[in-house]
């Protein structure tokens, strides 16, 4: 579903070059559900968003669903993202005020839907998270395992073939915690969602099909 070959990053400023990842290369099949861990600066958010297509590397090529993307323009890639990839962070990233429903909506607006559809697969979207019963709050008015669910259904809207996750569990207590990691589960299980999920939680990424270690940009695990 993911095809890394060689993923070199270096971020270059005036005086500094940063290697942030070197030579990386990653297969990742359909249906998996992979964890990435390692200390603060090794790489992995960097990682993360080269596998989403929200930067490119220095070197390498990255395939997403058997299609090569460097040769994809910005709006190209920004179509390809919208319909393939659903993410999710660890702060959330909710619009404060827009209502959940609406927030769930917002990838679908991109995508031109109509507003009986949008409305359709928003509602069933925040059915699967267990979250019906909060459609009209605002985010403000959720705890923060609420507005995690929330975001899982924006991610899934638009029943993308993969989802990423950056800490999914980072900002939550444990039980809440839990409570997410069983609902991305569930999704990998029953939907046959490829996740790839950042996590500095050993406990969470020991439910995982496969860990992937980084260290100063290069993969030891
Ligand atoms: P992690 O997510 O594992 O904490 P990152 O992928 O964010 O690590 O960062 C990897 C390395 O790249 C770090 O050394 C970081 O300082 C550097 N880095 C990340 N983003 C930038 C940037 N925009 N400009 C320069 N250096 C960056
Ligand atoms: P938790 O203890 O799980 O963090 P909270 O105490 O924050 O949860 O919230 C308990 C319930 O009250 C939640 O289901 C949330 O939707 C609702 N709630 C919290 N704050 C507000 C608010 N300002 N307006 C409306 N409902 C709220």
């Amino acid at each position: 579903m993911i095809s890394l070959t060689n993923i070199e990053k270096v971020y270059r400023t005036d005086t500094i070059e940063t290697l942030a990842l070197n030579s990386i290369s990653l297969d990742i099949a359909k249906g998996e559900f992979l964890s990435i861990m390692g200390p603060s600066g090794c790489g992995k958010s960097t990682l993360l968003n080269i596998m989403g297509l929200l930067d490119t590397p220095t070197r390498g090529q990255v395939q997403i669903a058997d299609q090569p993307t460097q040769h994809l323009n910005d709006k190209q890639l920004a179509h390809f993202r919208n319909k393939k990839i659903g993410f999710i962070f660890q702060s959330y990233h909710l619009i404060n005020d827009l209502k959940v429903l609406d927030n769930v909506e917002l990838p679908l607006l991109y995508r031109h839907s109509a507003a009986k559809e949008r409305r359709l697969l928003a509602t069933a979207a925040l059915e699967k998270v267990g979250l019906s019963n909060r459609i009209r709050h605002f985010p403000t008015q959720l705890s923060g395992g609420q507005k995690q669910r929330v975001a899982i259904a924006r991610a899934i809207v638009g029943q993308p073939e993969i989802i990423l996750a950056d800490e999914p569990t980072g900002n939550l207590d444990s039980a809440m915690g839990h409570e997410i990691m069983d609902i991305l589960l569930t999704l990998n299980k029953t939907e046959g969602t490829t996740i790839i999920m950042v996590t500095h939680d050993e406990i969470m990424a020991r439910k995982t099909h496969r860990l992937v270690r980084l260290f100063d940009g290069t993969q030891v695990q």
